[in-house]
């Protein structure tokens, strides 16, 4: 499954991203289709399908995502807010089944989402 996964691709460096980050555990880039000025992926670098599929074990995992997200956010430049989206499974819009959390920002009107 992690061998012909997208996001454990871009992890590895076998698909090219354009990282903003990444440290042993995590890696955030930019989305190939920006839904707004700034749109991050931070992703988890070991594979896991969505929140549906974590549990207690990934919860310092899932505090370290939701941590770094203002830190993120703020190194790109957003300096009045921005927005974190999960998408879970099919009716939660998810497209790539490896979980990760868009941060999205600056300045408004945005494309879509
Ligand atoms: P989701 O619908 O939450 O699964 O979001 C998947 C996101 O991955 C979409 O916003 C896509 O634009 C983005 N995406 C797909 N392929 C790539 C890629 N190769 N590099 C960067 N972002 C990608
Ligand atoms: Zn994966």
């Amino acid at each position: 499954m992690t061998a012909s996964c997208l996001f454990c691709r871009i992890a590895r460096g076998e698909v090219p991203s354009r990282k903003a980050y990444e440290d042993d555990e995590v890696i955030a880039f930019h989305d190939i289709n920006p839904a707004a000025p700034v749109h991050l992926l931070l992703v988890p670098k070991m594979h896991v399908d969505s929140l549906i599929t974590t549990g207690p074990e990934h919860e310092a995992l899932l505090g370290k995502l939701i941590a770094l997200a203002p830190r993120l956010a703020k190194e790109q430049g957003c300096v009045n807010g921005f927005r974190v989206v999960i998408n879970n499974g099919p009716d939660g819009g998810q497209e790539v089944y490896h979980l990760h959390i868009h941060i999205l920002g600056g300045p408004r009107p945005w494309k879509r989402l």
